[in-house]
C-alpha cells in the first residue's frame, strides 16, 4: 500500500458530485471546515449526471483539480428490492459519465464512493477488501452492488491505462444529519428513528421492526466518513479500495433498543419476519484505513442523538400532527 506524502492544495477547486445527498453534503462541510477555498457542489438539479454531454460540458467548464463522486441512486433494502433496474442503470450512467468527463478535464485526484454491499453475501467477517468478487452477492441489492463494483473496476482501469491517481472508498452503512427519512427509501437507522419517534409522539404501545432482528450491521456517522474521505485524498494513492467503518457492529434488535432509548419509547418492540433480513452480517475489516492513521470519532449513541436532533428540527411534523406509524 502506498501512502501519499503531500496533502491536497487547499486552494485547489474540488468538485463534489451529489452535494445535496447525505454523504456529499457532509463532504462539502468538511472541505470548507478544513480550509478549502474553492468547493463546488453539484446536485442532480444542477447537472443531470446521467446525461453524458451535460456532464462533460460542466467538467470542461469548471476544470476541477479534485472530484469526490458521492452521486448515486441510493436507498434501503425495500427500494433496492423494488427498483433494481434503476439502481443498476442510473448508477452505471452517473459514474461512467462522471469518470469520462473527469478524465477529459484532466482531473488529477478523484475519490469514488462505493458501498460495503459490493462484497459477497457470505464474505468472511470482518470483510477485508480482498473479498471483492470472491462469491455471490446478496440478492436484495445485487443490481446496486454490480454498478458499484463496475465503478471500482473503472477507477482501477483509469489508473492502469491513463495513470490517473484516482481512489475508491467503501463505506459501511452511513447515517447522520441530512439522511433520508422517507420510509420507502430509508435505511434502517433513519427508518427506526422516525418510527420510534412517531410512536412516542402518538403514545403508541408497540413498534414493528422489519425482519428477525438478528442481522448485524456496522454504522459510520457521515461526518466521520467525510473526514475519512479527505484523509484518504490527502494520504492514499493506490488501486486497492479502502473500507471505511468503525470496526464494530451490532444486531438490528440491539439497534432498535438503542433508538428506542434515545427517543424515550418504552413500549413493546415486535418483528415483521415477512420483511427481508438481507445480508446476515456486514462488518468491515478496517485495518487498511487504520494503517493510514485514521480513526472514527463519533460513537453510535452520540451519533444517534445527533441524528435525532436533526430529524426533530428538520423533518418531524410539529407536535401532535405526527404522521402515522408505518411499516414501509
Ligand atoms: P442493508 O444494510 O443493505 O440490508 O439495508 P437497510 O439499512 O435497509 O437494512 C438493514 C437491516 O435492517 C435489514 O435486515 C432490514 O430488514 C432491517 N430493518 C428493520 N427495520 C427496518 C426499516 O424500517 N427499514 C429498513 N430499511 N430496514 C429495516
Amino acid at each position: 500500500m502506498s501512502v501519499r506524502p503531500t496533502a491536497l492544495d487547499r486552494s485547489a477547486t474540488v468538485l463534489v458530485a451529489g452535494s445535496s445527498g447525505l454523504v456529499g453534503s457532509a463532504v462539502v462541510r468538511r472541505l470548507r471546515a478544513e480550509g478549502f477555498t474553492s468547493v463546488v457542489g453539484i446536485r442532480s438539479t444542477d447537472v443531470d449526471l446521467t446525461d453524458e454531454r451535460a456532464t462533460l460540458a460542466h467538467l470542461r467548464l469548471l476544470r476541477p483539480a479534485v472530484v469526490v463522486d458521492a452521486a448515486a441512486r441510493v436507498g434501503g433494502i425495500a427500494a433496492n428490492d423494488a427498483e433494481p433496474v434503476e439502481f443498476l442503470a442510473d448508477n452505471l450512467r452517473i459514474q461512467t459519465n462522471l469518470f469520462a468527463a473527469a478524465h477529459a478535464a484532466d482531473v488529477d485526484r478523484l475519490l469514488f464512493l462505493g458501498s460495503s454491499c459490493i462484497y459477497p453475501k457470505h464474505a468472511p467477517q470482518p470483510i477485508p477488501e480482498s473479498a471483492l468478487l470472491t462469491g455471490p452477492l446478496e440478492e436484495t441489492n445485487s443490481a446496486y452492488a454490480i454498478a458499484k463494483i463496475a465503478g471500482v473496476i473503472a477507477v482501477q482501469s483509469y489508473r492502469r491505462q491513463y495513470g490517473r491517481r484516482w481512489i475508491c472508498a467503501m463505506p459501511t452503512n452511513v447515517y447522520g444529519p441530512g439522511d433520508t427519512f422517507d420510509p420507502a427509501r430509508s435505511h434502517v437507522l433513519p427508518a427506526l428513528l422516525q418510527r420510534f419517534h412517531t410512536a412516542r409522539a402518538e403514545g403508541a404501545g408497540e413498534v414493528v421492526v422489519w425482519g428477525s432482528g438478528t442481522p448485524r450491521r456496522e454504522f459510520v456517522h457521515v461526518d466521520d466518513l467525510a473526514a475519512a474521505c479527505l484523509h484518504l485524498l490527502d494520504h492514499y494513492d493506490d488501486p486497492a479500495p479502502v473500507n471505511v467503518g468503525v470496526g464494530e457492529d451490532l444486531s438490528i434488535a440491539e439497534l432498535a433498543r438503542l433508538v428506542a432509548d434515545a427517543v424515550g419509547f418504552t413500549g413493546r418492540i415486535s418483528w415483521d419476519t415477512g420483511r427481508p433480513d438481507g445480508t446476515p452480517r456486514k462488518l468491515l475489516d478496517v485495518s487498511r484505513l487504520r494503517a493510514t492513521g485514521w480513526r472514527p470519532r463519533i460513537g453510535l449513541p452520540e451519533g444517534i442523538r445527533d441524528t435525532l436532533g436533526w430529524y426533530v428540527e428538520h423533518v418531524a411534523a410539529p407536535a401532535g400532527a405526527g404522521g402515522s406509524r408505518r411499516g414501509g
